[in-house]
């Protein structure tokens, strides 16, 4: 199983559709194995964005995303970083298929409601920089037999 990285940002905290979101992953069948709200300092947020950190708009996408607290999440299952982006849909709300988070609840390209892990690669350093080891947590699902077959797990 794999672990992706998803924060909820000040969009969707605002917009009170936190439990809206985290009850889709839930639905999906995907395991919550780290959970927390936290503030972004100018450090972190310069390294989660360093993409995008020499463009001209990284100071507008620094003020909303420290614009209140987020709720960072550490998700778990079988192809899960694909899986997450999947239901995340693409980065402009307008363009995102409906159906998605960003496709439900987004009209824009930076409120845009959640962030997502990009590859198993990211993924492993994103949860890095927002987890230590002790707040990713193992336990069983017991549904797990009904969301996966054997073979599948
Ligand atoms: N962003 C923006 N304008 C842009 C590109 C990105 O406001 O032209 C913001 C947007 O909130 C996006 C985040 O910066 O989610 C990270 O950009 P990235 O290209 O990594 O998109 P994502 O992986 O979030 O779809
Ligand atoms: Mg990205």
């Amino acid at each position: 199983m794999q672990i992706t990285l998803v924060i909820l940002k000040p969009s969707a905290i605002q917009r009170g559709i936190l439990g809206e979101v985290i009850s889709r992953f839930e639905k999906k069948g995907i395991q919550i194995v780290g959970l927390k709200m936290v503030h972004l300092t100018d450090k972190i947020l310069a390294e989660h964005y360093a993409h995008l950190f020499n463009k001209p708009f990284y100071g507008r996408i620094k003020d909303s995303m420290q614009a209140s607290p987020v709720v960072v999440m550490a998700l778990k299952g079988v192809d899960v970083v694909h899986v997450v982006r999947k239901l995340t849909g693409v980065t402009n709300g307008r363009d995102a298929e409906p159906g998605t988070i960003r496709g439900d609840y987004s009209m824009s390209v930076q409120e845009n409601i959640v962030h997502a892990s990009d590859s198993p690669e990211t993924a492993a350093v994103e949860l890095k920089r927002f987890f230590s080891d002790s707040e990713i947590f193992d336990y069983a699902s017991h549904l797990t037999p009904y969301f996966y077959a054997n073979d599948e797990r």
